[in-house]
């Protein structure tokens, strides 16, 4: 088995979503730190039209650029094109699927709860007045249904759906600084956490492990958390691990002491693309 470390990043994003910088600057930055392989990941475009994804007019750009970068370093980096998709609650829909068969893989993530009263998504990941909004109008306050309607809502986005990577599969804590709304130790929580990850496991689904948290300050660990990282481990799910970089010198942020964390869960390795494909790779 081929022996990598922390030298590739497949959750990454750029000025044309809500990132900053050029792809060719995400490019330059993983040449500089040594990676095999970098992947683009961009808000997908869509239904949804607002700061964050990506604007349609410029997927063809997406796809050329790319393309473009992959030709000119082909000799000391592997590039791949993805997106990252949005699962809508009430279409069931995976925002962005149709443009599955011009990528190389896709990442699935929840961002996105119909708010009742205004009738428009709105994210559980910030701003959070959006949070707070739809905590007391579709819940009433009650987090712990907030909180246990997230991981449902990801539960039926991998029974509906196909994808490569479940992305941050714990971000409902973005905004629980200091335990402000929930104790992720509490039963409920913990169970509604390892519900989802039997479910992910019964499907093969592929997890990440996300550092992206951390770089925007928003918390002091990965997603998912120790504690499900471990039962991750003990269920044999694979996993990956990206930054979700938003600047170029984030791809890969956090790395090496993620990687001690997947040791200390038990995890040997880790799946990266390689020659086109899924492949698993030693992390010891
Ligand atoms: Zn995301
Ligand atoms: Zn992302």
């Amino acid at each position: 088995m081929e022996r990598i470390k922390g030298l590739s990043n497949f959750h990454t994003h750029c000025g044309l979503d809500d990132g900053v910088g050029t792809m060719e600057e995400y490019v330059l930055s993983a040449l500089s730190k040594g990676f095999g392989a970098l992947g683009f990941s961009c808000h997908a475009p869509g239904s949804l039209e607002d700061q964050w994804h990506m604007d349609k007019k410029d997927f063809p750009y997406y796809l050329e650029e790319i393309d473009r970068l992959r030709t000119l370093y082909r000799d000391r980096l592997e590039i791949y094109v993805g997106l990252e998709l949005d699962y809508l609650e009430d279409t069931e829909e995976l925002v962005g699927s149709e443009y599955r068969d011009q990528l190389d893989y896709t990442i699935a993530s929840v961002h996105l709860m119909r708010h009742t009263k205004s009738g428009t998504y709105l994210s559980i990941d910030g701003p959070v007045v959006e949070f707070e909004a739809l905590l007391q109008d579709n819940f009433r306050g009650d987090i712990q249904k907030f909180a246990t309607h997230y991981f449902t809502l990801q539960e039926r986005m991998i029974a509906q759906h196909n994808f490569d990577l479940l992305g941050h599969c714990d971000l409902m804590k973005k905004l629980n600084t200091d335990n402000k709304y929930f104790d992720p130790n509490s039963t409920w929580y913990r169970k509604a956490a390892s519900h989802l990850l039997k479910v992910a496991s019964k499907h093969n689904v592929r997890i990440e492990v996300n550092t992206g948290g951390i770089s925007r300050g928003a918390t002091t660990e990965p997603y998912p958390s120790m504690d499900m990282l471990s039962e991750c481990s003990e269920l044999g799910i694979p996993v990956t691990l990206s930054s979700d970089a938003h600047q170029s010198s984030h791809i890969d942020f956090y790395f090496s002491q993620a990687d001690d964390q997947l040791v200390q869960v038990g995890y040997r390795n880790l799946d990266v693309l390689q020659h086109g494909m899924w492949q698993t790779v030693s992390i010891v």
